[in-house]
This record gives C-alpha cells, structure tokens and sequence, in this order.
C-alpha cells in the first residue's frame, strides 16, 4: 500500500516554540487518533519491509515503540527495546549521546539481539541523529547487523539522517519537513 504524503502530513500537528523556544515539535500522536492515517503509516512500513531479511526490530522509546509494535505484529519478527536510561530491568549496556546542551543516553538489555542478527531500527522521527546512532552503536557491540534506521519524519537542515548514513548504515525516512 502506498501512502498520501500530503494526507499524512495534515494529521501530524506542528508545536512551535515546543519544549522550548526555536524547536518547530513535530507532534504524531494526532496520526494514534486517526485509525485511517495509522493505518497507512504503518502499511507502508510494513509493505518496505514485508520480504527484507530483517530478524529482529529494534524500536526507541517511546514514540518508536507504538509504530514499531505494530510493524512486528503484522511482520512476526520480534521486537525489541532501546530505552532512555535506567528503565530496563536486567543485564544492560548503554551508549551516551551528544544533545546540544548536556548529553543523552539510550540502553539495551544484552540478551536483545545476538550475532547473526540483522536489525532494523525504528523511530518517528530524526533530528541531529545522536538517538538512532547510539542505538546502531549498541546493536553492533552486541554483535548484530544493522540493516536500516527507519523513521517517519526527517528534519535534513540537521543532518541527522546523512550523519547516520555517512556512518555506515542505510536510512529511510517517510517524510521530510524543511
Ligand atoms: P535526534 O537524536 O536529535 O535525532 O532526536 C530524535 C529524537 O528526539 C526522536 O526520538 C524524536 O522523538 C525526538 N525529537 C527531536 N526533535 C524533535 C522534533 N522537532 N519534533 C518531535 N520530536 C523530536
């Protein structure tokens, strides 16, 4: 199935000034209301991926989990989870991040995925791309493959999504806001 770009966009609803000021908050959750436009988002998604020799889904907390959950339902591949910091019980490993003030860190429980993995990540959306890096960081210390980092949103004027690729692992966004 294919999606309506211009459709799907009327539904994500623009915060500006959200945390704070100058962050243009690219707000989904009106797509979780719209059973029409979660529907298409995830099809798409779905239909990407469908036959891809992906083993395992890794999904980033929180908004990548509701999309992601979805995907690995249709898809039976097992989902798994790259939380912020301190919220996975269990043998963990963490990777700190770069914000633009103060850093970040996201975590995985070491059993999550394994060698011979092949991993597709899973966001809503990419900004700078600090998040989704340290997550490929994380699965590659764990010994998997990334195969894809995939978001619904990308904001290119950060350069998150060609720092992700320059690092060596493929992306793919849905739509871009300039
Ligand atoms: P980054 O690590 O800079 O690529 O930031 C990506 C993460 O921060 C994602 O998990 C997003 O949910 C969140 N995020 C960053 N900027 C925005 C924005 N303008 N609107 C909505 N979410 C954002």
């Amino acid at each position: 199935m294919s999606y309506d770009e211009f459709y799907v966009k009327s539904v994500i609803r623009t915060l500006p000034d959200w945390p704070e000021p100058g962050v243009m908050f690219r707000d989904i959750t009106p797509i979780f209301k719209e059973p029409k436009a979660l529907r298409m988002v995830a099809d798409a998604f779905i239909q990407r991926y469908m036959d891809a020799d992906v083993s395992h889904i890794a999904c980033i907390d929180a908004r990548g989990f509701l999309i992601a959950s979805i995907m690995a339902y249709q898809m039976q591949k097992p989902l798994v989870l790259v939380r912020k910091k301190g919220k996975l019980p269990g043998e963990t490993i963490h990777e700190e991040y770069k914000l633009e003030y103060g850093t970040s860190a996201v975590e995985m429980q070491k059993d999550a995925v394994a060698a011979g993995d092949r991993v597709l990540v899973f966001d809503d959306l990419i900004a700078t791309g600090g998040t989704i890096l340290a997550a490929c960081t994380l699965i590659k210390k764990l010994g998997a493959e990334v195969v894809e980092c995939a978001a619904l949103i990308d904001l290119p004027d950060l350069n998150g999504s060609m720092r992700i690729q320059d690092a060596g692992f493929p992306v793919y966004t849905m739509l871009a806001y300039e």
